[in-house]
């Protein structure tokens, strides 16, 4: 299965790279934002089980702490068994949420 391409946000002006979000750069305050993509790949930096979850989610909810390129971290709902830190896992985006596959 090939995970589409990521969007990240790019300030002209620092060149800070984040994820995307309405607004100007986070680190500078610049309005000069464009949109890039990255490769959906990514580290586990940390993962979780929780047990109760908050509402509207089921239990156990999985959740992994991942950086992507440019060390922008995101943390992703897993949907399988949970990664162990240094895995290389992918990820993908689904409506608002990012999820590893
Ligand atoms: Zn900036």
């Amino acid at each position: 299965m090939t995970a589409r391409l990521l969007e990240m946000s790019r300030c002209g002006s620092c060149h800070a790279g984040f994820l995307p979000r309405p607004g100007a750069c986070p680190r500078c305050g610049s309005s000069e934002v464009g949109t890039t993509e990255l490769p959906p790949r990514g580290t586990v930096l940390a993962a979780t089980e929780l047990s109760a979850p908050a509402t509207g989610w089921t239990s156990p909810h999985r959740l992994a702490l991942v950086e992507i390129a440019e060390g922008i971290r995101l943390l992703a709902v897993v949907s399988r068994e949970l990664p162990a830190v240094g895995d290389e896992v992918t990820i993908a985006l689904e409506g608002s949420v990012y999820r590893v596959l």
